[in-house]
């Protein structure tokens, strides 16, 4: 006999596990099913040690500009003891998500799992599974471009594991993962080279955090080579050749692809029972996360709508209380905050300047930029940059975005007034807090420029 549950919910990373939970907890009898490790992505091998090796990776800065503080610094970096306390931390995370799944009374199984049914899910161990319902939160895969020796290269999943840290890399790749591992390679002492086929890192992205963080990347010494892509890898003794689009060759201890993430839905059974998949792999669902099958739902990056951890979480939340709690609930996708723990940090919130001068007639941009104060007593050249759009008729702030230490922190609380539709004059209300570069975006005066119908001006 299959024992049966209101929802058996495949894939125990953050959408799964938010969803299964708050579920549990509106009074559902839930099961959970997870392959790996419980955590999924985020926890094990993505934003919590990325996060990590970033701290790691930023202490060279600080020691660049000790000595300016009266500091002697003698530092010299151990990469297993980085790797042995980060699994450590990474082990504790992974207990607290199966205590909290156990504690809210979530059956926890282990193992792969397939969909065989509307209402059945069948498990590795030969275990069959009823279900009211099914929601599949099986997130993404790293993908590699199909050239002849990509086994060679790594992924972001091995990155966190790999025995030594190498003398060399080229990462290839323009978007976060690229661009963040670039910077946490490159503190590292690692001699970095990005290559991006196209002209530009961070396509889509405001131009002048694109525009700065390149400068940045390039006085870090990370070498950016644009319109090439890696064609081809072959051994080469201990290290790895890679020919490029342009006939070139050259050879790097490590080789990382970068090259984006797709909806990991293979093998799991849902084309056999008619659920609707897009071009890229990618469950299609409603706003409330329901499939073309209406007993099976989907959440998360499986699901291609936006791949971020806290989206995913957000629609898992939703997806429980629509189904369990008699509240539909939908996901704001139009005002998503999001950072990039490159080195300087980007934090952004709202449209880029390209996307506000393409939808609104007149805008005002308000842009500085200037040296962290961390580093005035030092040689150190970088600057930081807060930029801040508005509609020029209402004042309504249409974007903000920052470049630099904390620009995570601080995106996260403009989000709030960007989300109350906030205008230039409830920016301008706020009392500065002094000395912080945050305070920038609350003391502009008047706008750096204006753009109208596409064309730069005075204001
Ligand atoms: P992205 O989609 O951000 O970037 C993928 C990059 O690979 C793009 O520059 C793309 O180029 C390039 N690319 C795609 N296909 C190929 C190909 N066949 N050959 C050469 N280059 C190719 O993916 P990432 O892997 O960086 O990250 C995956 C997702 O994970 C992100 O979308 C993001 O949502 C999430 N993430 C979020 C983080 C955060 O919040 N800080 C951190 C890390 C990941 P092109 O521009 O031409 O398409």
């Amino acid at each position: 006999m299959s024992e049966k549950f209101d929802l058996v919910v495949i894939g125990g990373g953050s959408g799964g596990v938010r969803a299964a939970r708050m579920s549990a907890q509106y009074g559902a009898k839930v099961a959970i099913v997870e392959e790996y490790r419980y955590g999924g992505t985020c926890v094990i091998r993505g934003c919590v040690p990325k996060k990590l090796f970033v701290y790691a990776s930023r202490f060279g800065d600080t020691f660049d500009v000790a000595p300016s503080f009266g500091w002697t610094v003698d530092a010299s970096f151990d990469w297993p003891t980085l790797l042995a306390n980060k699994d450590r931390e990474i082990g504790r995370l992974e207990n607290i998500y199966e205590t909290l799944l156990d504690g809210a009374g979530v059956t926890l199984f282990r193992g792969r799992a397939t969909v065989t049914g509307p209402n059945t899910v069948k498990l590795s161990s030969g275990e069959e599974l009823q279900a009211e319902r099914i929601l599949i939160a099986t997130g993404g895969v790293p993908f590699k471009p199909d050239i002849e020796g990509a086994d060679l290269g790594i992924t972001s999943n091995e990155a966190f594991h790999l025995e030594t840290l190498p003398k060399t890399i080229l990462i290839e790749g323009g978007g976060y993962i690229a661009v963040e591992f670039a910077t946490i390679f490159a503190g590292l002492g690692v001699d970095t080279t990005l290559v991006y086929r196209r002209d530009k890192i961070l396509r889509g992205f405001d131009h002048d955090l694109r525009d700065g963080l390149e400068d940045a990347l390039h006085e870090r010494g990370v070498r950016l080579r644009y319109g090439y892509h890696i064609s081809r890898l072959d051994k080469d003794g201990e290290g790895v050749r890679v020919s490029f689009s342009h006939d070139e060759q050259a050879t790097f201890d490590a080789v990382m692809f970068a090259t984006g993430r797709h909806p990991y839905t293979k093998g799991l059974g849902l084309e056999a029972v008619g659920v609707q998949l897009n071009q890229a792999g990618a469950i299609v669902v409603d706003d409330y996360s329901q499939s073309s099958v209406p007993s099976i739902y989907a959440v998360g990056d499986v699901t291609g709508r936006a791949a971020l951890t806290p989206v995913a979480i957000r629609e898992g939340a939703a997806f429980a209380q629509t189904v369990y709690n008699n509240t539909p609930t939908t996901v704001p996708y139009h005002l998503i905050p999001t950072a990039v723990f490159s080195e300087p940090e980007i934090g952004t919130v709202g449209l880029s300047e390209e996307d506000a001068a393409a939808r609104y007639r007149s805008i005002d941009v308000y842009v500085t930029r200037f040296r962290p104060m961390m580093n005035t007593l030092s040689d150190r050249q970088e600057k930081m940059m807060l930029k801040l759009i508005t509609e020029t008729d209402t004042g309504r702030a249409l974007g903000v975005h920052i470049l630099g230490p904390g620009a995570g922190e601080m995106i996260q609380l403009v989000a709030i007034p960007m989300g109350m539709n906030g205008t230039k004059a409830d920016f301008d209300h706020a009392i500065a807090v002094h000395p912080t570069a945050a305070e920038e975006l609350v003391t502009f005066k008047s706008p750096s420029y204006r753009v109208v119908d596409g064309e730069k001006c005075n204001p």
